[in-house]
């Protein structure tokens, strides 16, 4: 099983739990080496999928009772000589868990009695977590390898904050201080009296009471997007050391600038009329809009207006991050190490960076399970047409395999390319992908 990381992408590395005795067992497998016709070395993502292993075992309150190292080579000592650390540890969020897994990484080195200095071996966490008997190893990994603060999660946190209701219509105080604090720079936590000064004329403007103590103390409503400090009510002139903000885990999604537009976006569409974004924009500082990007579907359509208004340098990020989901997605649907793989629609063998891992049912409308069932929800499909005429609904699959040419009237070169797909043979229609082809016939063919 391949973890995802909290921005959702595929973490290259593998693990899984299994039994061990009357406990579970969560093995990682070893990482380096060369693979032939890839660039990475097998399992690159191993210290970043311990970090969010341990961060998913710390929220549910873990206790690690072993940790040692399982490779075939050492399998037969003892695994009191295999040992990673001196006795159980109870994972908790408080816990310095960078520190644990550095010991757990430069703990490898020298077991088994030749110091090989790699630190990237299998190993194999004997585990307590509440809540997770014995017979639940399967749940145990489907859960770990979702993330629990997603982008997803965020928006809808911001999405469906409860607004109290002044005169029979909803305050705005929630979203114009969540907008602030989106377009504010600075530390994660701000001072009582910069939020009062700032936020209170900001609520004056959008003819709302100006009482920023109000949405400072009571966006704390949704303890994981927001936080106070020093207060344990709305804050009153002597509180001037109290503290409040987004928490630490919405901060870290923030920082990725796509997600943060999106969640702008999900602000503004939700609690404004369409009249009112640029203005708020220009208020708070927030550049854009970044005409559509589709974070679930890892994807960034760039356009619309004022572009240069983002921080130099900001498209080249999000474009090579989604270049890099795309790629990370499309090996996890193609078996072996090819270099070439023919597009599933049009059947002509592409170069991998000119194909892409086109999902037949769209992330955002996907399960977590569906999600993860990545060889059979995407397929490959060539940057040359049919990955965008099939996300738009031109061509579609049917029950037989055989690709169906949309109702629009094409014209020219356009209608070529349709027509030669249509009644040719999809090669990725077989019995697993049929119910995402059949979501796709449904939902997307025009
Ligand atoms: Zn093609």
């Amino acid at each position: 099983m391949r973890p995802l990381a909290d921005t959702g992408h595929p973490l290259d590395a593998v693990y899984e739990i299994v039994p061990d005795g009357d406990r579970l067992a969560l093995v990682l497998n070893s990482a380096g080496g060369k693979v032939p016709g890839r660039a990475r070395s097998r399992n690159s993502d191993y210290v970043p999928a311990l970090d969010t292993l341990l961060a998913r075992l710390a929220l549910r309150s873990a206790v690690i009772e072993a940790a040692i190292v399982d490779s075939a080579k050492v399998q037969h000592l003892p695994r009191s000589e295999r040992s990673l650390i001196d006795g159980p540890v109870a994972l908790s969020l408080g816990l310095d868990l960078a520190a644990l897994r550095k010991v757990l990484t430069t703990g490898q080195g020298p077991i088994g009695k030749t110091d090989d200095g790699n630190n990237r071996k299998k190993i194999r966490l004997v585990l307590d977590v509440p809540g997770y008997g014995i017979g639940d190893a399967k749940r145990l990994a489907d859960d770990l390898s979702s993330p629990v603060f997603s982008s997803d999660w965020l928006l809808d946190a911001v999405g469906t904050m409860k607004l109290h209701q002044s005169g029979g219509k909803p305050s705005l105080h929630k979203p114009l201080s969540i907008l602030w604090a989106l377009g504010r720079s600075g530390d994660r936590l701000i001072p009582w009296p910069e939020f009062r000064d700032a936020v209170g004329p900001l609520l004056g403007e959008f003819n709302e009471n100006a009482t920023p103590q109000y949405p400072f103390w009571h966006l704390t409503g949704s303890p994981d997007l927001w936080e106070a400090h020093g207060v344990s009510g709305p804050p009153t002139a002597a509180d001037v050391d109290a503290t409040a903000g987004f928490t630490a885990h919405a901060a870290a999604l923030l920082e990725n600038p796509m997600i943060r537009e999106m969640v702008v976006q999900r602000v503004l569409s939700q609690y404004f009329g369409p009249g009112d974004h640029r203005a708020l924009r220009d208020r708070v500082g927030i550049a854009g809009p970044v005409a559509t990007i589709d974070v679930a579907n890892g994807l960034g359509a760039m356009g619309g207006d004022k572009l240069v208004t983002l921080p130099a340098g900001t498209l080249d990020q999000m474009c090579a991050a989604v270049r890099r989901v795309e790629q990370a997605e499309l090996r996890a649907i193609i078996v072996g190490d090819k270099k070439t793989e023919k597009c599933a629609l049009c059947g002509h063998e592409f170069p991998l960076r000119y194909l892409v891992a086109a999902h037949i049912k769209p992330r955002s409308q996907c399960t977590d399970e569906e999600r993860r069932d990545l060889p059979n929800v995407a397929m490959a499909a060539c940057s040359f047409g049919c990955d965008l005429l099939f996300e738009t609904g031109h061509v579609a699959v049917g029950a037989d395999g055989l690709i169906m040419a949309g109702a629009a009237d094409p014209s020219g070169r356009f209608a070529e390319l349709v027509a030669k797909l249509d009644g040719t043979k999809c090669t990725a229609h077989r019995d697993e992908t049929e119910p995402y082809f059949a979501w796709h016939r449904e939902h997307r063919f025009n």
